[in-house]
C-alpha cells in the first residue's frame, strides 16, 4: 500500500510485518527510497528499475535487505553505520551476536535466525555501501529537500529524515510500537536513544511516521514523549527489583523490557537492554556491584 505524504512523496506500507519494514519513496526529479525492506510485492508499487537513490536509515537487516533490487543504484547510509553494512564479516560485531555465546549459552543463534527469516548469509547479497552522509546534511531531490538528522541510541549511525516544507518526519527505527524503544545491539545506547527523541520532540512536526507502524501520525509530541518515557520506566522497574541484589539473567527472566520473550532472540535483546540499563545506574551511582555479575541499589 503506498500512502500520500504529498505528491512527491509517498510511505510504501509493506504488507508483510517485522522482519520487513515501511519505507519512504520520494518520487521527484532524483527518486530515492528510504530503506528497503518492504516485502517485494509492496516494493514492486514503486518501479524499483526507476530509482535513482537508495538511502539506509540505519544498517539494520530489515531495512537493507532489499537493497538487492537495486542493482546499480548509489547505496547511502550515516558514516557511523557505513563499516557494518560494508562488509558481511562485520555483521556478527555490530549485532552483539558474538555476546550470544556468553548470555545465551543454551541455544544456537544460527537455528533461531533461520526460525524469523534472519539467516544472515540468505542476504550475502545486501552488504555494499557507495556514499555516506552526516547530521544535518539537506538532500535536494528537485522539488522536495530533506534534512538529515542523526538519531543515535537505537544503532550509532541511525537517521530520522525532515521535510520542513511538509512539516513530515520518517523517524526510521524510532518505531513507535508497542515494543520498542530498542537498543539491543553492541553501538545502541538507551541515553543517545532519550537525547535523540528529545531532538524529534523539538521539530514539532505536523506527521510522522515510522519504519513499523502502518500509518501516519498527526500527534507526534505526546507520542514521541510516551515513547522516550518508557526508557525510564524500564530503568525503574530495574531499579527497585536491585532492592535486593541480582544478575543480568534473573533480571532479564523478571521481564523488565518486553512482556513476552516469544522468540530467544527477543530474551537476547532483553538481557543486552538490561545490561545497558545496568551501566546508566551505575554511572548515576544509583546501583553498584556488588560481586562480580551481580548488583544492587544504593
Ligand atoms: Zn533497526
Ligand atoms: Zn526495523
Amino acid at each position: 500500500m503506498l500512502l500520500d505524504i504529498s505528491d512527491k512523496i509517498k510511505l510504501v506500507i509493506s504488507e508483510t510485518g517485522f522482519t520487513y519494514c515501511n519505507c519512504l519513496f520520494i518520487d521527484d526529479d532524483v527518486k530515492t527510497i528510504i530503506d528497503t525492506g518492504a516485502d517485494y510485492g509492496s516494493l514492486q508499487q514503486i518501479q524499483p528499475a526507476s530509482v535513482d537513490r537508495v538511502i539506509n536509515s540505519h544498517h539494520h537487516i530489515d531495512h537493507t535487505r532489499g537493497n538487492k533490487y537495486f542493482p546499480g543504484v548509489k547505496i547511502a547510509i550515516h558514516e557511523l553505520d557505513a563499516a557494518a553494512l560494508s562488509d558481511i564479516n562485520n555483521f556478527e560485531y555490530y549485532n552483539s551476536l558474538d555476546q550470544w555465546h556468553e548470555l545465551m549459552p543454551e541455544t544456537d543463534y544460527l537455528e533461531i535466525a533461520k526460525q524469523i527469516g534472519l539467516y544472515f548469509e540468505d542476504f550475502v547479497d545486501i552488504f555494499r555501501v557507495d556514499e555516506t552522509f552526516q547530521d544535518g546534511e539537506w538532500m535536494d531531490f528537485g522539488k522536495t529537500t530533506m534534512q538529515v538528522i542523526h538519531t543515535p541510541g537505537h544503532s550509532r549511525g541511525h537517521c530520522s529524515f525532515w521535510f520542513p516544507e511538509e512539516s513530515f518526519l520518517f523517524c526510521g527505527d524510532i518505531c513507535l510500537t508497542k515494543a520498542g524503544p530498542w537498543y539491543g545491539e553492541l553501538l545502541a545506547d538507551p541515553t543517545d536513544m532519550i537525547d535523540s527523541i528529545n531532538k524529534l520532540i523539538e521539530l514539532k512536526p505536523d506527521r510522522l511516521a515510522s519504519c513499523h507502524i502502518k500509518k501516519v501520525c498527526t500527534d507526534s509530541t505526546p507520542r514521541l514523549t510516551e515513547f522516550r518515557d518508557r526508557i525510564y520506566k524500564r530503568e525503574e522497574r530495574i531499579l527497585k527489583y536491585l532492592a535486593n541484589p541480582a544478575g543480568i539473567d534473573e533480571l532479564a527472566q523478571q521481564k523488565m523490557i518486553y512482556r513476552f520473550h516469544v522468540s530467544p532472540f527477543v530474551l537476547f535483546w532483553e538481557k543486552l537492554m538490561v545490561q545497558k540499563h545496568i551501566q546508566r545506574l551505575l554511572g548515576f551511582d544509583l546501583a553498584e556491584e556488588v560481586e562480580p555479575g551481580i548488583f544492587k541499589a544504593r
